[in-house]
């Protein structure tokens, strides 16, 4: 394949962000199979440009000037499940693991229902809510380097804590991962994912573009209660602002830029640093050239 025709050029990342925030990517490939993504990986490596995967763009804030190389957009969707285990590939929703789970009697998934974003997303940042995280369900994760060589990974490798594994800053794709969860039964799970999903509509601002926290909570207390104490709710920065239902979410009120978003980070962190001595560090993934 010739790099003119390698996916989308210019590709505006604003479209594919939860926050719809973001410049141009060089080249936007998106990957439905397995085979595409080896493939467009092999193209990027032959062209040696730098590869960039975006699951569902629910954890980053793309620089106004955009992604220099390839972003590989996961669309590759397929699960299967083997006793109360599901095998799902990098690009399935997280939600789906949850459908399937509850569809197969299956409980401890429940929490990925509420989690916007891809399996893939969900390794690479150990993501959790209510009380459960990845890394309490994966067993094992297949992951692939950009010379397209895989490995089998156990989740004692992988280094997880609090929002984050060691794929963190590495270009290492994840190809499929495999959850594990507990003989139970389809009634019981469904009925969670409603209490869940219900708890979330009450208190996150879903209905404005948004990236879901902003910051890892400290040790010890809560990110929201800091922002909120320090005085920041409803703050503004261009068509950036502390959403007034939860302080630890930033929402996109106008037409904001990257740079808005940025700059009510830095003063979060500035004001609560000055208040309270608390270092904020951001859970959102800042990509792209700034
Ligand atoms: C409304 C809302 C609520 C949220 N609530 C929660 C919550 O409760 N708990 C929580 O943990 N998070 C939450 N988030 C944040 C986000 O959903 C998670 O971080 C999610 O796991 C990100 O997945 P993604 O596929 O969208 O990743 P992306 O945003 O697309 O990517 C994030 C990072 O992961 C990397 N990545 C993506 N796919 C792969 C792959 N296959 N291999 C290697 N690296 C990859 C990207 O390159 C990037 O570095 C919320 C977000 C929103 C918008």
């Amino acid at each position: 394949m010739k790099v003119h025709s390698f996916g989308v050029r210019d590709e505006p990342m604003s479209k594919h962000t939860s926050l719809h925030i973001g410049g141009p990517a060089d080249y936007f490939v998106r990957v439905t199979t397995e085979r595409d993504l080896v493939g467009a990986i092999a193209v990027a490596r032959e062209h040696e440009l730098p590869v960039l995967v975006l699951g569902g763009g629910t954890n980053m804030l793309v620089s106004d000037r955009g992604i220099r190389g390839v972003v590989l957009q996961n669309d590759w969707s397929e699960t299967s499940v083997d006793g109360v285990t599901i095998t799902a590939s990098s690009g399935t929703p997280l939600a789906s693991v949850a459908a399937v789970a509850a569809r197969n009697g299956i409980v401890g998934l429940e929490w990925m229902a509420t989690v916007p974003g891809t399996v893939g997303g969900a390794v690479h940042g150990n993501a959790g809510a209510f009380g459960s995280e990845t890394k309490d369900v994966l067993s094992d994760a297949t992951l692939m380097d950009l010379n397209g060589d895989t490995w089998t990974v156990s989740n004692a490798e992988l280094g997880f804590e609090y929002r984050t594994s060691n794929l963190q800053k590495t270009p290492i794709v994840v190809v499929r991962a495999r959850f594990r969860g507990q003989p139970g039964d389809r009634a019981t799970a469904v009925r969670r994912i409603k209490e869940i999903a219900n708890e979330r509509i009450a208190k996150q601002p879903l209905a404005q573009p948004n990236t879901g926290s902003i910051f890892r909570n400290p040790p010890g207390d809560h990110a929201g209660r800091l922002i909120e104490a320090a005085g920041l709710k409803g703050a503004t920065e261009g068509g950036a602002m502390v959403s007034t239902k939860h302080a630890n979410f930033i929402v996109n009120v106008g037409d904001a830029s990257a740079i808005d978003v940025k700059s009510l980070m830095e003063r979060c962190q500035r004001e609560v640093r000055e208040k309270f001595g608390v270092e904020l560090i951001p859970e959102v993934e800042l990509v792209g050239e700034w």
